[in-house]
């Protein structure tokens, strides 16, 4: 766990977990982080999916034998919001959702997005470039969001290493957000309850949808290619010969979260003069 954080948070700075038996997960003592052992069961899988029945939470620091995450490559994206839509309908339509739009047709409107494209110009005029940064949930290895939530909604699971809430655990305090330095919690307004990018833990496991069809609704809808999905511990994954081949990089590593999720660097072209 950072130092940072265990810097920042203490016993004074946080109520303790929620009542015996009503949190789970973990909590804080004495300016250390702590696992509190749950009395309740652990979530269950939605009735789309979501995974094996015995789903556990994987403890602080412990390293996974498996972690899903995505890669997505900057050079492919041309931020065309496929994967901001078609983030937002699947999870609407689903467990997730409805995801909340405040004013959406009014100004300042304001909504519940998992995933968002992100546009920059680098480099000084005249040499500049459009790079877009599509940015949800990077599923980090040490995830500071789940050891500040006091009610143990907020956990990583052990046999993939996805970051999940419990809405039903969720009270709206919003620790997780002030600790995620990649501003990848959303609070659904209407609802009160943090939400994020569940890795489309209701659909890659669905046996009802055809095979071809079990990746994240992002994955399915880019016209590029530029998003790629898989586990990162597994050295012959499409995602793992990615990062290796092509300079995948994680995002702000000195936060020391471990980002599961990574990019692939924009690639440096010539052009020709043809008339030359
Ligand atoms: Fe938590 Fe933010 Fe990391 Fe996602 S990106 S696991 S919300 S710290
Ligand atoms: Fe936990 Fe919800 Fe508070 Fe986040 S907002 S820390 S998930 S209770
Ligand atoms: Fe949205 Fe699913 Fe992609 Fe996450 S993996 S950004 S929830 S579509």
């Amino acid at each position: 766990m950072m130092q940072w954080l265990k810097d920042l948070i203490g016993p004074a700075s946080l109520p303790p977990p929620l009542g015996e038996g009503g949190g789970g997960g973990i909590g804080l003592s004495t300016g250390s982080l702590v696992a509190i052992k749950a009395d309740v069961p652990p979530p269950q899988p939605s009735p789309r999916g979501g995974g094996s029945k015995t789903t556990q939470r994987a403890e602080p620091g412990e390293t996974l034998a498996k972690q899903l995450a995505l890669v997505i490559d900057l050079n492919v994206c041309v931020g065309c919001h496929a994967c901001v839509t078609s983030c937002k309908q699947w999870n609407t339509s689903g467990s997730a959702g409805p995801l909340a739009d405040e004013r959406p047709y009014a100004a300042n409107p304001t909504g519940t997005f998992f995933n968002r494209v992100q546009t920059y110009e680098a480099g000084a005029f005249p040499v500049t470039e459009t790079v877009h940064l599509p940015k949800s949930c990077l599923h980090c290895e040490d995830p500071p969001c789940v050891p500040v939530c006091p009610t143990g909604a907020s956990y990583k699971r052990k046999e993939d290493g996805i970051v999940l809430v419990d809405y039903d655990k969720c009270i709206g305090c919003k620790y997780c957000a002030w600790a995620c330095p990649y501003g990848a919690r959303e609070l659904d307004e209407e609802r009160q309850v943090m939400t994020k990018c569940t890795l489309c833990v209701d659909r890659i496991y669905d046996e009802l949808l055809p095979k071809e069809d079990r990746k994240p609704a992002c994955v399915k809808a880019c016209p590029t290619g530029a998003r790629l999905f898989g586990d990162v511990k597994d050295p012959n994954s499409e995602v793992s010969k990615a990062i290796r081949e092509r300079g995948g990089y994680q995002l702000m590593p000195e936060w020391e979260t471990n980002p599961a999720n990574q990019y692939l660097p924009r690639r440096i072209t010539q052009s020709t003069d043809a008339q030359g």
